[in-house]
């Protein structure tokens, strides 16, 4: 095998293990910080406001509006409350949707960011940050956006729903999944993904019968870094870009679409790269496409675009957006393949065999 890549580490300090969160006003100093301003959602405002009050003179503050998708009038509120308490640095206590909302703070101030995660989404490790506007989505990647700390403590993931427990790691899994054929993909990214698919093959079922398991769930947050990782590194294919459709256009929710869209994108591509997705097979048992969906099924994932909401005529629009300005995909597409794929994904079914597909249309940039 020839080897021809690029590699760029992350400069962040990622931090581990049961308690971790404990040391959060320690790396407040270290980053020359005294006045930390604590973000949540409404949800863990109760959690967000025992951190500030563990941190002491350390905190000026908490802020408990963050919401999905990152809206800039809910980021242009917390930045009021940034300027009036003078915060110097952001300690984001949350999921995805927490994490987003330090990272829009940060884009604007370039105050530092520790991140305390308490889902699987992994955006605590990336330099992306999605902001909405009147119903719009825009991406922006820049170096300022990644968290300086990342503090994986799995005593503050123990009470997610298991539900979400699930689809979140799926939505992790499936930036794993399509980094292993990234164009732009290294033997470090290859490494980090085939883990982050094996810590949450063996982590997801034990959460699933035992929620509390506490070292279930720190295999769920080492896999949570490893799949988030290499997100924030190589680039994303067909299976982002129909989840950013259907996320987008549609507003389904976030981990659901990625759950349920994952065997079926993974179906279709797998036709392309078989070698690549040895190691998947592995994993999962099986076709790559057919193994993905027997393990979700087993932890009781959603299977079905029509259960989120979704009717055959969205799926006919959300075909026409994914081919259209697509990403770079391994597999060329078309929109009679997606639409076929769509189908299947809001029926429920098991992925069929993609190969039949012709995939005559143009290759994704
Ligand atoms: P989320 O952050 O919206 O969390 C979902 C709900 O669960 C919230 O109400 C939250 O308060 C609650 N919650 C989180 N952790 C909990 C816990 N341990 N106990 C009890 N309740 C808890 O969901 P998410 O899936 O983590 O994040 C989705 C958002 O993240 C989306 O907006 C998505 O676009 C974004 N995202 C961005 C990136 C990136 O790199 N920029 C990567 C992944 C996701």
């Amino acid at each position: 095998m020839s080897r021809n890549f690029v590699y760029s580490g992350s400069p962040a300090h990622i931090v581990f293990g049961e308690g971790k969160s404990a040391t959060a006003g320690e790396w407040i100093k270290k980053l020359g910080c005294k006045r930390a301003l604590v973000l949540s959602t409404p949800q863990q405002k109760a959690d967000a406001e025992a951190l500030a009050e563990r941190l002491g003179s350390l905190a000026v503050g908490v802020f408990s509006g963050a919401v999905m998708h990152t809206p800039v009038d809910v980021t242009a509120t917390a930045m009021k409350v940034v300027a009036e308490s003078q915060a110097d640095c952001v300690v984001s206590l949350g999921g995805g949707s927490t994490t987003g909302l330090g990272k829009a703070i940060a884009y604007r101030t370039e105050l530092p960011q520790i991140v305390i995660p308490t889902t699987y989404a992994g955006s605590e490790v990336t330099p992306i940050l999605g902001q909405t506007e009147g119903g719009r989505k825009t991406t922006v990647k820049d170096p300022k956006i990644l968290p300086e700390v990342v503090i994986y403590d799995a005593t503050l993931t123990t009470g997610l729903p298991v539900g979400l427990s699930m689809t979140s790691g799926l939505n992790a899994m499936a930036h794993a999944v399509e980094a292993l054929y990234a164009q732009d993909r290294n033997p470090i990214s290859t490494v980090m993904a085939i883990e982050g698919l094996r810590a949450f093959r063996s982590a997801l079922p034990k959460i699933m019968v035992a929620s509390s398991d506490i070292e279930a769930r720190a295999e769920g947050l080492y896999g949570a870094w490893l799949c988030g990782t290499v997100l924030g590194t190589v680039g994303m294919a067909l299976h982002h870009k129909i989840c950013h459709t259907l996320g987008g256009t549609f507003d389904t929710p976030h981990a659901e679409t990625h759950a349920i869209m994952l065997p079926h994108t993974a179906a279709f591509n797998a036709v392309a790269v078989p070698d690549l997705f040895q190691p998947v097979a592995e994993i999962f048992g099986g076709s790559v496409g057919g193994g993905l969906w027997d393990f979700a099924k087993s932890i009781g994932a959603p299977l079905a675009l029509r259960d989120l909401g979704l009717t055959e005529a969205d799926l006919d629009k959300a075909g026409q957006i994914a081919v259209e300005n697509p990403y770079w995909n391994p597999r060329p597409i078309d929109r009679s393949s997606i639409r076929a794929l769509l189908q299947q994904a809001w029926e429920g079914r098991r992925p069929e065999n993609y190969s039949s597909y012709k995939g005559s249309g143009r290759r994704m940039k």
